[in-house]
């Protein structure tokens, strides 16, 4: 067997990489999409053939590669059924195997907890508890349905019931682990071990921790096999992504919706905007296109970004206009009902976005 551990610094995300060396069949647990390249790298250095690429559940700290790859080498993607990804091609449930040619075997276990459609997955004298059970700690448990009962239901009657030796890979570590192994975790684990139902439950409602950065983008692209709404789209346009229509219906149903309730502005009326100087300019595009270009005096905040970050930087602007835009008018639309939520008053989205308004300048 080919065995990898890969590690995405930004989010601390271990990312797996199996492979049966007879057949050359691989898979992934948890790539993250901003190591596309490097998946792509591995895969032909060792002349492999992908043939799933699977989530431990639908991440809130990252955005998932499993779209990409799918993409680029015809891998069949799986998530927990209860994550409700309705791309994904697999909906996975207990006991659901995956081979690799005739030597390799993983086994799904769900471990519901961390949030409630959590897989993991057995593979011979390991197991992948994605954000179950970390070294030294767990997954947090106060979002996306998470239950501290639940997780704590699940290692203590899935994983800590296999033999004492099986090693232990996790979702992720923020303190240079790597591995660990059952017994390690059942007798040191300072959240699990020893301790009873009740105070594990008491401990995860007390940890008070901050709400991920990411989760406003990464859950829904992740639900979408890590493609945004408005990638999505665009690329079922072109024929390069297989979008089911109810799920095309349901993505430009809610862009659809965020259009009627946030007011659209044309490129006309936005320069007179700019011109008078009563406006405040928000580009909710990513990093990597505000880079290449923006409209003078801009604020960037990433659409994902919006509903953490946008009080800070606007806290006494609450009734000024503020006009949004992304690359086309789509983003910024789901922007602007994050923002009217949060109570701001006078937002607009900008008619054709940066696209249109590139074209015209
Ligand atoms: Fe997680």
């Amino acid at each position: 067997m080919l065995f990898k551990q890969l590690f995405d610094k930004t989010s601390c995300t271990y990312t797996y990489l199996l492979a049966d060396l007879d057949s050359k069949e691989a898979l992934f647990i948890d790539p993250v999409d901003t190591n596309i390249d490097d998946y792509l790298t591995l895969l032909k250095t060792h002349d492999l053939q992908l043939k799933y690429s699977l989530e431990t559940h639908a991440h809130a700290d990252h955005i998932t590669a499993s779209g990409l790859l799918r993409q680029a080498t015809g891998a069949k993607t799986g998530i927990g059924l209860s994550c409700g990804a309705e791309t994904a091609d697999y909906q996975i449930e207990d006991g659901s195997t995956f081979t690799l040619g005739n030597s390799l075997t993983l086994k799904s276990i769900s471990t519901p907890g961390h949030t409630a459609g959590s897989i993991s997955f057995l593979l011979n004298d390991r197991v992948f508890t994605g954000d179950t059970l970390f070294i030294g700690g767990c997954g947090r448990t106060d979002f996306q349905n998470g239950s501290a009962g639940d997780l704590y239901d699940s290692v203590t009657q899935k994983i800590f019931t296999l033999s004492g030796e099986t090693l232990i890979y996790p979702g992720h570590d923020y303190k240079g682990n790597f591995v660990s192994c059952v017994y390690q975790e059942k007798t040191s684990n300072p959240r699990l071990a020893g301790k009873t139902r009740e105070e594990f439950i008491e401990i995860m409602d007390n940890l008070n921790l901050p709400t991920p950065k990411l989760i406003d983008k990464a859950v829904p692209a992740n639900l979408y096999c890590g493609i945004d709404e408005e990638e999505a789209l665009q690329l079922a346009d072109a024929n390069e992504y297989t979008l089911p229509n109810k799920e095309r219906r349901g993505i430009q149903g809610n862009i659809n919706r965020a259009k009627q309730q946030i007011k659209q502005v044309d490129l006309a009326t936005a320069k007179q905007m700019i011109q008078t100087g009563d406006v405040i300019l928000l580009d909710v595009r990513e990093k990597n296109e505000f880079e290449l270009g923006f409209i003078e005096n801009a604020i960037h905040i990433p659409r994902g970004e919006v509903k953490t970050s946008v009080e800070d930087l606007l806290s006494n602007k609450k009734d000024s206009s503020i006009l949004i835009y992304c690359a086309s008018g789509n983003r910024s639309a789901l922007a602007g009902t994050i923002m009217h939520e949060l109570g701001f008053s006078n937002v607009s989205s900008l008619i054709g976005g940066y696209i249109g308004w590139k074209r015209a300048s």
